[in-house]
This record gives C-alpha cells, structure tokens and sequence, in this order.
C-alpha cells in the first residue's frame, strides 16, 4: 500500500521519534505550526475519522492516553489534539492520525494551528 505514514511505521521513511508503543507510534510534525506539533498514530492503517468502528476504535483511546502521558512527561498543560477528515477539512495523508499541538496561545479558527 503507497501509504506514507504506513512506510514511517515500517521503518523505511524515517521520522522524528517522540514515543512508540505497540499499537501507536508519535513523531514530529515535518512542516511544524506551533513550536510544539507532533502527530500520533495508530500503526494500524485506518484511513481517516471516518473510518472508525467499534472493531477499531480502542486505538483511538490510546491515542488519547498517548498524548496526555506526553503531555505530563514534557510538562506540557495546554495543547490541542486535532483530526482532519476528509480533504475539504485539509487531511493530507490518508493514515488516521492526529495532531498534538502546544508550546504557544493557541487561537481558535482558520489559522489557529494547523
Ligand atoms: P493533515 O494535513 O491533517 O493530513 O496532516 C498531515 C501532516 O503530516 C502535515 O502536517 C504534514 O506536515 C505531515 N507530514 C507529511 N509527511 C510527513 C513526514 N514524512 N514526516 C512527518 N510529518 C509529515
Ligand atoms: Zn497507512
């Protein structure tokens, strides 16, 4: 499958590791909007939001619980975790994954922190 984020899990595109565990893997967004922007995903290949099920979503959970051990481990208290589906909506990459966005104010809108 021509999946980028499919070919960072696997090793043969490398990233900016930040944490990994066996169903997650977070690494540093290449084209950063804050000082502070990392995605995490699950090494499962689900192609977007919409794609969740209850089959799936446990993964999804861990996302969460993935950030927010992040978050305490960096000292961070105020981030942002986003997940654009669909391309009206700016997904770019068709792995689910979601942004952690941090390190400034954070406005809320078009421009807020991608
Ligand atoms: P989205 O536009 O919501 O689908 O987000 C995709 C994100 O993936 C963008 O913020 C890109 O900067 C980021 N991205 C694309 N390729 C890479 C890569 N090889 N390593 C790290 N981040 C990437
Ligand atoms: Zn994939």
């Amino acid at each position: 499958m021509d999946c980028i984020f499919c070919k960072i899990i696997a090793g043969e595109i490398p990233c900016a590791k930040v944490f990994e565990d066996e169903t997650v893997l977070c690494f540093k967004d290449i084209q950063p909007s804050a000082p502070i922007h990392y995605l995490i995903i699950p090494k499962m290949h689900i192609s977007a939001a919409s794609e969740i099920t209850s089959e799936n979503s446990a993964v999804v959970a861990r996302i969460f619980e993935v950030a927010a051990e992040i978050a305490r481990n960096e000292g961070i208290s105020d981030y942002r975790v986003i997940t654009n589906c669909g391309e009206d909506a700016c997904q770019s990459v068709f792995h689910l994954h979601f942004h952690f966005v941090a390190g400034t104010k954070l406005g809320w809108g078009k421009d807020f922190a991608r």
